[in-house]
């Protein structure tokens, strides 16, 4: 055993199972502390994750506790000022799992070279990913930008290699502490309590997520291909703020689901869903300027308009669409929404509403529990058009259309936006239409911000000037 301290800098890999770094800082030291590096500027724009950062927090605590391991968290404005300061002490050993954000992964090389340097024993792991970016690429050596060939190539380099033996963690000897002017999880709770709500959904710990993901397999996947389409229903899986935060790790996911239900339908095209989040990884490591900018060159001239009130009606589930209202009230209210409904109420943003991608990707950052920079980026730029393998701009949802196909009873519409809740099927996704005395377009409900074919028109000819 080596007698230094080990160390386990703790980023998006809250689970003490199919953690590589941590499980091999328990295998070489007797007393292993497990940190969190928090930047409050970095959670500026991120409101929601604060929410389930801090729970995670102390959650995981709890669970290490049981294998006399401290998780103490540190307060930061840069990871280099922490790190320079740290690798003075030399009394210790130092592990991690990669993040596979180009920030994160430029760091990893100053810190290693810094360690090397000094030497500091440190050993730096594959992160929650099934495959490391550079193992998928065309047979020329150039990134995919198409996802079909990328995933064909993913999943058959995933299946070819030889699965690591399965490691667990060990219990240390006695718990120690190690850093000074530690905080407690609770001081990165948002300031606003609007999250109260989240309480009652989400539990953001290890064992929910395994417990979840068992659920999902048994009663939900087989039927996933047709059920992850309607909102009404719970037809996905719910798990994705569990693996942003690494609560689950994706080969726990393919594993599970493959030892039950080997390869049908339903299971194909779950992990074909996880292949997608391979392939926004793949995207912003190899064209990093999309984080930023459009991948696409040519909608850097697209002519977006600057319009707060329809933003803000946006924000608000305030646009008279019906889907779009239900959907921005889910996010507000829960922190996640349906895959279906990020694309209608993102459609609408660009295409209706005519406003810049990176706005919609802001406020979604901001309320999103299972926020990603790779996925939400990608995500956006798909709707917008403007990204890889993207939805062509000129096809524009229509918005009533969606709904009626895809809430045909209304039920998510009048869950989230109870004030429609007495109108019949006929006028859910169109209440405008809808004349009684019980009902007042304008003082019940908001009149439609903009006509759908004149926006649609009006789309389309900004469209054309790129
Ligand atoms: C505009 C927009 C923004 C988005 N922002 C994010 C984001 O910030 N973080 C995020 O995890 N997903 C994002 N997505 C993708 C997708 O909507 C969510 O991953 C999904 O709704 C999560 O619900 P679930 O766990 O029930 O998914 P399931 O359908 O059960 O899928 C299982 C897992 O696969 C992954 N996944 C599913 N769909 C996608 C997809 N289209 N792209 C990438 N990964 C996917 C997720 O990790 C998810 O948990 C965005 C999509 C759009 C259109």
């Amino acid at each position: 055993m080596d007698k230094k301290i080990g160390l386990f800098w703790l980023r998006d890999d809250f689970r003490i199972t199919k953690n590589n770094a941590l499980i091999e800082a328990t295998r070489l030291h007797d007393r292993v502390v497990v940190f969190y590096l928090y930047k409050e500027k970095s959670y500026k724009q991120q409101e929601a994750q604060k929410w389930w950062l801090s729970k995670s927090l102390s959650n995981f605590r709890k669970q290490l506790n049981r294998f006399n391991i401290n998780l103490e968290i540190v307060e930061t404005n840069s990871f280099k000022i922490f790190f320079d300061k740290l690798i003075k002490k030399k009394d210790f050993s130092i592990y991690w799992n990669k993040v596979y954000e180009p920030d994160y992964l430029k760091f990893d090389e100053y810190l290693l070279n810094t360690l090397n340097s000094k030497n500091i024993y440190n050993k730096r792991f594959k992160g929650n990913a099934l495959n490391e970016i550079n193992e998928v690429k065309k047979n020329d050596g150039t990134p995919f930008k198409v996802f079909t060939p990328f995933w064909r190539t993913a999943e058959k380099y995933y299946l070819e290699k030889i699965p690591p033996k399965e490691k667990i963690i060990k219990k240390c000897e006695k718990k120690i502490n190690y850093f000074n002017n530690v905080i407690n999880p609770e001081k990165i709770l948002p300031k606003k309590q609007w999250f109260k709500n989240f309480e009652k959904i989400w539990s953001p710990e290890e064992q929910s997520a395994l417990k979840e993901l068992k659920n999902f397999i048994k009663e939900k996947i087989n039927n996933y291909a047709e059920g992850r389409n309607f909102p009404n229903i719970v037809g996905t899986s719910k798990l994705s703020p569990f693996i942003k935060f690494g609560q689950l790790h994706v080969e726990t996911i393919w594993h599970e689901c493959i030892k039950k239900n080997q390869k049908n339908i339903g299971t194909s095209k779950f992990l074909t869903e996880i292949g997608w989040r391979e392939f926004n990884y793949s995207l912003i490591n190899h064209f990093p300027h999309m984080l930023r900018n459009n991948y696409s060159k040519k909608f850097d001239r697209f002519p977006w308009e600057k319009n707060s009130k329809f933003l803000n009606a946006w924000k608000k589930g305030l646009t008279g669409y019906p889907i779009v209202d239900a959907g921005m009230r889910e996010l507000y209210s829960t922190g996640w929404m349906h895959n279906r409904v990020r694309m209608i109420v993102g459609s609408f943003l660009v295409k209706h509403l005519l406003i810049d991608w990176k706005e919609g990707e802001k406020y979604f950052k901001n309320c999103l529990l299972d926020y990603s920079p790779a996925s939400n980026v990608a995500g956006w730029q798909w709707v917008a058009g403007s990204g890889a393998d993207a939805a062509p701009y000129f096809r524009i949802f229509n918005p009533i259309l969606q709904g009626e196909k895809f809430d045909k009873e209304g039920e998510y519409v009048k869950k989230w936006v109870p004030e429609l809740r007495d109108l019949s099927k006929k006028f859910i996704h169109k209440p405008w239409e809808h004349n009684d005395k019980k009902f007042k377009l304008g003082r019940d409900y908001p009149y439609p911000i903009v006509k759908h074919e004149e926006a649609r028109l009006k789309a389309l000819n900004a469209f054309k000037k790129i």
